[in-house]
């Protein structure tokens, strides 16, 4: 095999000699292409693990050797088309900061070769694990399952074991929990060691997502929220003020007002059924703490925020994403910070280069909370609303 090789290179080194030879000496001497201009591109779609449902939004993502970023993010019918530098390399998909939902394969691309990858390499992979205390109007579940996704029930009682809920990623709080779990048999809102556990939970990088009646978690309340400065909560009456004041209609021309949300999407405005009466508005809020992903004129109707911390709240290990050998870093692409989970292996070149541990935004350490007033619900069509529960699912 060796002398076959000698061979090949021999007769190559020949035959490039006599090339040059041949030519003029005044011509121009064009250098190597260096490794990392050469380049080709890899497309495909992006999909939930039910292999049917496109996912818009989605961030992907490869290096070059030198640990330079290529990155593109999935149009609202999952497509995308990654420039990638030439070479083996792993390409990323992930939602949200990566923590919870990401994939990642391996290419080999040639330059100048655009290799469109196969669907059943390109679905999204749970990476967390997901928890729903069970509504009596919101079904979150559904959708999740519906996605392909794993997600366990727990009930209102196992909020109250610190240990329980320290196993899970994200928990998601169903409008009427509170009054399914509740029973009569406690007064939720002096619930302290609820409220005491999902500041732990989100100071700790867990993340919540809460409908409607739900807020009553966040600030207070027994089954639901009738008052600014109600009793309870963990999220201080300053930040977010909610009262159960919402009449039974319809919203016409609501907002996406999230650059992403809308990008991921593929619209920024809908129409959103309100059916039932009583709902949890959002009367006030704290702008720097929240951020509005959907409002009608003024209105926010669902809002997020990575700000929380809890400066009393206890170290406590949250999730299983920490221990999956990957981490999370704010990439500076030329000055750009751009949210990435990569193999913890990559972490040292990385902070090399200035890269810093956890997210670009907000508290780095801490989890999401998402609040929406709208939601799933068994009596109606969601509409359009569908899609934005699906990339909130996906973002936690
Ligand atoms: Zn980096």
């Amino acid at each position: 095999m060796k002398k076959i090789l000698y061979l090949f290179l021999s007769v190559t080194l020949l035959f490039l000699y006599s090339c040059i030879r041949s030519e003029d000496t005044s011509v121009e001497v064009t250098n190597p292409t260096p490794i990392s201009v050469k380049k080709g591109s890899v497309s495909g779609k992006v999909f939930a693990q039910n292999g049917i449902k496109p996912i818009g939004g989605a961030l992907v993502f490869t290096f070059d050797d030198q640990n330079k970023l290529f990155h593109t993010y999935s149009d609202p019918q999952g497509n995308f088309s990654l420039e990638t530098p030439a070479g083996n390399r792993k390409i990323h998909i992930q939602t949200g900061d990566g923590s919870n939902f990401r994939t990642v394969f391996n290419v080999t691309v040639q330059n100048k070769e655009d290799i469109t990858v196969p669907a059943n390499v390109t679905k999204l992979t749970q990476v967390a694990t997901m928890a729903y205390v069970k509504g009596s109007y919101d079904e979150i579940e559904d959708i999740v399952i519906g996605l392909g996704y794993t997600i366990t029930e727990i009930d209102y009682n196992d909020l109250k074991n610190m240990n329980t809920i320290a196993a899970y990623d994200v928990i998601f709080l169903n409008c009427g929990s509170r009054t399914m779990g509740n029973s009569g048999t406690s007064t939720p809102n002096s619930d302290t060691v609820i409220y005491d556990n999902l500041a732990t939970f989100v100071t700790n990088g867990g993340s919540l997502y809460a409908s409607d009646w739900d807020i009553a978690y966040l600030i207070g309340g027994e089954s639901h929220t009738t008052a600014c400065n109600t009793a309870g909560g963990f999220i201080p009456d300053l930040l977010l003020c909610s009262t159960s004041t919402g009449s039974s209609t319809t919203y016409t021309n609501c907002t996406v007002s999230n650059v992403n949300l809308a990008n991921a999407l593929g619209f920024s405005t809908l129409d959103i059924q309100y059916d039932l009466g009583s709902w949890q508005k959002i009367i006030s809020y704290d702008a720097a703490f929240w951020e509005i992903l959907v409002q009608h004129n003024n209105e926010a109707l669902m809002m997020r925020t990575n700000k929380f911390q809890s400066a009393s709240s206890p170290a406590v290990p949250v999730g299983t994403s920490v221990n999956s050998g990957f981490i999370t870093i704010c990439h500076d692409d030329n000055g750009t910070p751009v949210t990435l989970t990569i193999d913890q292996a990559a972490l040292q070149a990385h902070l090399g280069h200035g890269d810093t541990v956890g997210t670009c935004s907000g508290v780095s350490t801490s989890g999401n909370i998402y609040y929406t007033t709208f939601h799933n619900h068994a009596a109606g069509n969601i509409g359009n609303t569908g899609p934005i529960l699906e990339y909130v699912i996906l973002n936690l």
